[in-house]
């Protein structure tokens, strides 16, 4: 644990844990959430996805290597699942999504978290952004958003083209010759 970027606190991780939020027409929804390491236990999870899968990743706090492995190994062996997509991508979940190569497997991603600033007051948080929405071209132009508190303008808060870089992978991950 030697220098954790976001290491805000210290308190204990939640661990991995995952629920079925949902199910429209052969599109079934879940919800990950905690710490992906070493005891993350995905062979559950893994029987319960056939067919159109959303993962929805914005509860993942926290990835090691472990579970990293873990994950790549997960992704890669869903073989009852036609398609595959992330969605509200939690800031761990991007960092490693530019980092590792093989994190995404065959999935795309739909929307992700990204961290924003207010010019006026410093007030910062979370946005959600749209992929299909705000990057319709697959740029790292980056949308602006009103502060709440203040009315003043909140910026992206990273380097667009360091937090956004797997945005240009996203269209090579389209799986080809898929159906
Ligand atoms: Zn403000």
């Amino acid at each position: 644990m030697a220098s954790d970027a976001k290491g805000r606190s210290d308190q204990p991780g939640e661990p991995f844990s995952w629920r079925v939020a949902g199910r429209e027409g052969d599109w079934l929804r879940v919800e990950l959430r905690g710490e992906i390491d070493e005891n993350a236990d995905f062979s559950e999870l893994r029987q319960t996805l056939r067919g159109n899968i959303e993962l929805r990743l914005e509860g993942i706090t926290r990835i090691n290597s472990c579970g990293v492995r873990e994950w790549v190994n997960f992704v890669r062996g869903l073989e009852g699942v036609r398609s595959l997509w992330f969605a509200r991508c939690s800031p761990p979940v991007v960092l490693q999504l530019n980092t590792i190569y093989n994190f995404r497997g065959r999935a795309r991603v739909s929307s992700f978290m990204a961290p924003y600033v207010c010019e006026a007051c410093h007030t910062d948080e979370y946005k959600l952004l749209d992929v299909a929405e705000h990057f319709p071209d697959r740029r790292a132009h980056v949308p602006a958003f009103r502060c709440k508190k203040c009315g003043g303008v909140m910026v992206f808060d990273e380097l667009p083209e360091r937090y956004l870089s797997f945005l240009s992978e996203a269209e090579l991950a389209d799986p080809s010759g898929g159906g």
